[in-house]
């Protein structure tokens, strides 16, 4: 407030300034006197009318300076907020990891980018099991814990999804063949090291089947999907926790 009564105060002395030198100037020169009241007038006209509009009109802006910046602050927050709220749509509530919607738009994008990568598509085995000898919830527990090793077995860069209940998929960004059977059997062997003691101090083996194909040319998403999970398949087939990630598949499978 004070702010605006000085700036206003300095614009009014301005105002007074300028008016005394325009009356000095024009009332001699058409051969008025310089009277009290016109000294007068020249002055207290100025000082008053310009120290009122002044006041008023930085009050206005000041308002509107104020205006915007709350303005700009609950943008700030509202875009924040949104921010937030996306992230959470797009992952897995359990997991952390990205949702199936989310990851399947991720490895699009990723392919449109570029051609080179694999994809993996890992299967928690028999886990079926699991629910039905402890439980549901001990289920998730487990599953918990096959996540965190899968996350332990990508590299730092890959995207994770949770693609379906027991079912996890990796894109491994620019991974070639060996590279990503290297990976495919790092996330497998960190899932077997689980210790998982649902009950007592027995252990209860956890493991998983990955099938996993490097990205071709032309190859769509779904054509990735379709080779990864016939590799998956396979995996299964031959008794699971097994990863399984060559280009050629016996015609069976
Ligand atoms: P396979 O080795 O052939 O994959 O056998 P599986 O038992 O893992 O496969 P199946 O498709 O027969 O069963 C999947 C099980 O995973 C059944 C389902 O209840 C369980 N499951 C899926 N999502 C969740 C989850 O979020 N929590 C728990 N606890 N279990 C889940
Ligand atoms: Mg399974
Ligand atoms: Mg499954």
């Amino acid at each position: 407030m004070s702010r605006i009564f000085l700036r206003a105060a300095a614009v009014a002395f301005a105002s007074v300034a300028a008016s005394l030198l325009l009356t000095l100037i024009v009332v001699p020169a058409m051969g008025f006197p310089m009277s009290r009241s016109v000294w007068l007038a020249s002055t207290v006209c100025p000082l008053v009318l310009a120290w009122a509009a002044s006041a008023s009109s930085f009050w206005q802006s000041d308002r509107l300076q104020n205006a915007h910046r709350e303005l700009a602050r609950a943008h700030a927050q509202l875009a924040a907020a949104h921010r937030r709220l996306s992230e959470k749509a797009s992952r897995d509530d359990m997991t952390g990891m990205l949702n199936r919607e989310t990851f399947f738009a991720a490895l699009d994008g990723s392919r449109r980018k570029s051609d080179r990568g694999a994809l993996l598509i890992i299967d928690a085995d028999h886990f079926k099991r699991i629910n039905d000898s402890y439980g549901h919830l001990t289920g998730d527990e487990a599953l918990l814990l096959i996540a965190g090793a899968i996350g332990r077995g990508i590299r730092s860069g890959d995207v994770l999804g949770r693609i379906g209940g027991e079912e996890f998929a990796a894109f491994l960004l620019g991974a070639t063949e060996v590279e990503a059977k290297h990976v495919a059997e790092r996330i497998r062997r960190e899932v077997e090291l689980i210790r998982f003691r649902p009950v007592d101090e027995r252990t209860v083996p956890l493991t998983v089947s990955i099938g996993g194909i490097t990205c071709g040319e032309s190859a769509t998403v779904s054509d990735l999907m379709r080779a990864a999970d016939r590799r998956l398949y396979e995996a299964k087939n031959r008794g699971r926790n097994l990863s399984i990630l060559d280009r050629e598949l016996p015609e069976a499978a």
